[in-house]
C-alpha cells in the first residue's frame, strides 16, 4: 500500500464535506464539525474529536459511513482510528444523551462543554458570535443587554436572563458575551444546565462539592443555558443557588437562559426566583420577515452561496418561528442544489422543504379563494381569468392563477384546466412552467406572488 501521509486534514475537510450532505445537519453539528483529521499512514486513517464521547459514538454508530466516504476520498481501502484530541489528559465525564448520531432526529446540542473549566478554552460555538448575529426589532434589546454585559460584566444586570421559545437565539447571545469577555481576558464557565445538573450530581455523590463550587466560584462570568431544566430538581436547585449567592455577591456576572418566563418557573424556589427576577429579563421575539431575510441572506453569505433573492423570499415567508428551521430549511436547499447540480431555484426550494412549506390546501383554503386572490391583486375579473382574451394582463393572472392552484391545491392539471374555463392540461401545465422559470429571474413577478400568497395568508 503506498504512503499518503501528506494531508490528513485536507481529506477529512473533503470527507466532511461530503459527510455534511449525507446526515442532519443538527448531527453533524454534534458528532462531526469539531472533528480534525490528525494522521494518514499506511491504510489507518486517525480522526480526532473532542472528547471521549464523540469518538465512541462516530465509532460505534457512523463508522462504515465515515469509512465509505473516506475511501471515496482517497480511493483506497482504510481503516478508521478515532482518538481524543484535546489538550488535557482529563476524560470528561460525559453522559450519554440518548442522541442517535446516525438517526434522523434533531440531535442535542453539542455535550462538549460536560467539563466546565476555566483553565480551558471555553466550547463555545465559534459561530456563535455578535458580528454574525443579526439585530431587528424582536431581539435588538436582548442584544443590547447582551453586547453591555460582556464589556462590563458584573457591573449593570446581574444576573442577565435571556428568554425566548427556542430557536430565537439564546444560546447564540449567550456565546457572544463568552467570546466577548474571553477576548477581554476574563474567565468564563459555560455550562448547559444539563451538565451542571450532572456534575453537580456526581459531585455529591463523590462528595466533592467544595470543589465543584470553588471551581465555578473561581470565574468572572458564569453562563448557564436552558435553566428550565432546573424544575423539579431539588438537589441541584441547591448547588446553583449557592453558586449564584457565591458569584452575585462578588460580581461575577451571571448569564441565564431560559425557555420559559421566570415567573412561569414556579416550581423553582422562591429565593432562586427572586433573585433572578432581581436582574433585567429580556425577551426575543419570532422575527419579523425583514429580519428573517436578513438572517438567511447573512447564513447564505457565511456559505458562499450564491441564493437569488426570490428563494429567500420564500423561506423567508414560510417559516417565522424558528430561526434554527429557518436555517436548516435554507441547508436544505443548497445540499439538494448541489447534490443534483440544479442551480438554487423556487423549483428546487419548493422540492428541498415540501415538508415545511404549507400549502394553501394544507391550510384549506379553497381553489376558489386562490383564483379570487389572482382577480384581486391584478384586477383582472375571474370570467376574464377563465375565459379566452389574451392580452399580457390578463393572460400573466391565468397563467398566476394555474401556478398558484398547482402549487397550492391538490388539484391535479386537467382539474385545473376545467375550473379555468375548460383548457386542457397542456396549456396549465405550459402556462405554470412559463411562471416558475420567470419567477427565477422577474423581480416584479416575485412580487407580485408576494401579495397574493400573503393575502392568501390572511385569507
Ligand atoms: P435558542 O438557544 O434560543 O434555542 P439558538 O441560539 O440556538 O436558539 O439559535 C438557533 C439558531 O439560529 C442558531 O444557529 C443561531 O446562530 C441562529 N440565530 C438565532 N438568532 C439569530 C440572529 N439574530 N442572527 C443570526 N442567526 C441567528
Ligand atoms: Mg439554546
Amino acid at each position: 500500500m503506498t504512503t499518503t501521509a501528506e494531508h490528513p486534514g485536507q481529506i477529512w475537510d473533503a470527507a466532511l464535506g461530503q459527510l455534511q450532505l449525507h446526515v442532519t445537519r443538527p448531527n453533524f453539528e454534534t458528532w462531526l464539525k469539531n472533528t480534525i483529521g490528525v494522521a494518514y499512514r499506511d491504510g489507518e486513517f486517525v480522526v480526532g474529536a473532542p472528547n471521549a464521547f464523540v469518538a465512541e459514538m462516530l465509532e460505534q454508530r457512523m463508522y462504515s459511513l465515515i469509512s465509505r466516504t473516506l475511501e471515496s476520498v482517497v480511493k483506497s481501502e482504510v481503516e478508521i482510528r478515532f482518538q481524543v484530541t484535546t489538550t488535557e489528559g482529563e476524560s470528561p465525564a460525559l453522559h450519554s444523551t440518548g442522541a442517535d448520531p446516525a438517526g434522523t432526529e434533531e440531535a442535542p446540542i453539542p455535550q462538549v462543554a460536560a467539563q466546565p473549566s476555566i483553565h480551558r478554552p471555553a466550547p463555545l460555538n465559534p459561530r456563535y458570535v455578535f458580528e454574525r448575529f443579526v439585530v431587528g426589532k424582536s431581539n435588538e434589546l436582548a442584544h443590547a443587554a447582551a453586547t453591555a454585559v460582556s464589556g462590563r460584566p458584573g457591573e449593570l444586570y446581574n444576573p442577565l436572563v435571556l428568554y425566548s421559545d427556542v430557536g430565537l437565539g439564546k444560546t447564540h447571545l449567550m456565546h457572544a458575551i463568552g467570546h466577548r469577555a474571553i477576548s477581554l481576558g476574563m474567565s468564563l464557565i459555560y455550562s448547559t444546565t444539563e451538565e451542571f445538573t450532572n456534575s453537580y450530581i456526581k459531585a455529591i455523590r463523590e462528595g466533592t462539592t467544595d470543589d465543584f463550587r470553588e471551581r465555578y466560584r473561581s470565574a468572572d462570568l458564569l453562563l448557564l443555558d436552558d435553566v428550565q431544566f432546573l424544575i423539579g430538581k431539588e438537589q441541584t436547585q441547591e448547588g446553583f443557588f449557592h453558586t449564584f449567592n457565591a458569584l452575585h455577591m462578588t460580581n461575577r456576572q451571571i448569564v441565564l437562559t431560559s425557555d420559559r418566563p421566570v415567573s412561569a418557573l414556579t416550581l423553582l424556589e422562591d429565593r432562586i426566583q427572586s433573585r433572578l427576577a432581581g436582574g433585567l429579563v429580556v425577551d426575543i421575539q419570532p422575527p419579523d420577515v425583514e429580519t428573517r431575510i436578513a438572517i438567511l441572506r447573512a447564513k447564505a453569505e457565511e456559505m458562499r452561496q450564491d441564493v437569488p433573492d426570490a428563494v429567500l423570499q420564500l423561506l423567508a415567508e414560510r417559516i417565522h418561528k424558528n430561526i434554527r428551521e429557518l436555517e436548516g430549511s435554507l441547508n436544505k436547499v443548497v445540499a439538494l442544489a448541489d447534490l443534483t447540480g440544479a442551480p438554487v431555484s423556487i423549483e428546487l426550494t419548493r422540492q428541498a422543504v415540501a415538508d415545511v412549506v404549507e400549502t394553501a390546501a394544507e391550510r384549506k383554503i379553497p381553489e376558489g379563494a386562490i383564483v379570487e386572490a389572482v382577480s384581486e391583486h391584478f384586477g383582472v375579473s375571474v370570467e376574464a381569468i377563465k375565459g379566452r382574451k389574451r392580452d399580457k394582463r390578463t393572460a400573466q393572472a391565468r397563467q398566476v392563477t394555474m401556478y398558484l392552484l398547482r402549487e397550492e391545491s391538490q388539484l391535479g392539471l386537467s382539474t385545473i384546466g376545467k375550473m379555468l374555463g375548460g383548457k386542457d392540461h397542456t396549456t396549465v401545465s405550459h402556462g405554470c412552467d412559463r411562471i416558475a422559470n420567470q419567477l427565477n429571474v422577474d423581480a416584479q413577478l416575485r412580487r407580485h406572488l408576494i401579495n397574493i400568497r400573503e393575502a392568501l395568508a390572511a385569507y
